[in-house]
């Protein structure tokens, strides 16, 4: 899958009709809980398990009807996520990157990451199992373990080693360098576990 670069406001236009356009979200939020009141969350950080048994981000295909690639994300995660996802509505702002995919279907795909407070996300948590699509296209949501255990490998290494939809394991680890929320040498060190 080849990243290209969003140019315009709607540069979905630019690679022609005869792809089909998904976005998708990393949606995340502070926190200052701890685990076993020993091992900091640090930052709450979202995906779900999918129906293919892969995990993901929330969204999907964005289909003619929506007027923007954002008005789709936002009725997608509408449906997968319930509508207390109102708290979390996503704008141009909000775009992290771009990917291509020739097969087994031409898709341009489209990445966002958001920043709720933890207030906000719990909410959103606790709505998820009322969404149209709980336990049809969506398993559940699961928060990204984003610490690693004293064995070296429990925490973000382990899961890691899960299966994940299209290039959904890089953009985690790209949103998670850019955005701060790991630091550079604590996610290459986690990356660098989860192969051994
Ligand atoms: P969805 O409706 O969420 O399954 O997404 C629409 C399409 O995008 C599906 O064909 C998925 O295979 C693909 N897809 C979903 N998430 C990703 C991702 N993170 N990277 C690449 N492709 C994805
Ligand atoms: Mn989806």
């Amino acid at each position: 899958m080849a990243a290209v670069r969003r140019a315009g406001p709607n540069p979905g236009s630019e690679p022609g009709p005869e792809y089909k356009r998904a976005c998708h979200v990393l949606l995340h939020a502070p926190s200052p809980h701890k685990v076993f009141g020993r091992v900091p969350v640090r930052h709450v950080v979202l995906m779900q398990m999918r129906f293919d048994g892969r995990l993901g981000f929330p969204g999907g295909f964005v289909d003619p009807r929506d007027s923007s690639l954002e008005e789709g994300l936002n009725r997608e995660l509408a449906e997968e996520m319930g509508l207390g996802v109102g708290v979390a509505r996503v704008t141009e702002n909000d775009y992290i990157s771009s990917w291509v995919m020739e097969h087994p279907q031409k898709i341009v795909g489209y990445f966002y990451a958001k920043r709720l407070s933890l207030e906000q996300l719990e909410q959103l948590e606790a709505g998820a199992l009322s969404a149209k699509e709980h336990g049809l296209e969506v398993m559940g949501l699961v928060r990204v373990p984003l610490y690693t255990l004293r064995d070296g490998v429990g925490g973000l290494p382990a899961f890691l080693r899960n299966n994940f939809i299209g290039n959904a394991k890089e953009q985690l680890l790209e949103a998670l360098g850019s955005l701060g929320l790991v630091p550079q040498n604590k996610l290459q060190e986690a990356v660098q576990a989860s192969r051994e």
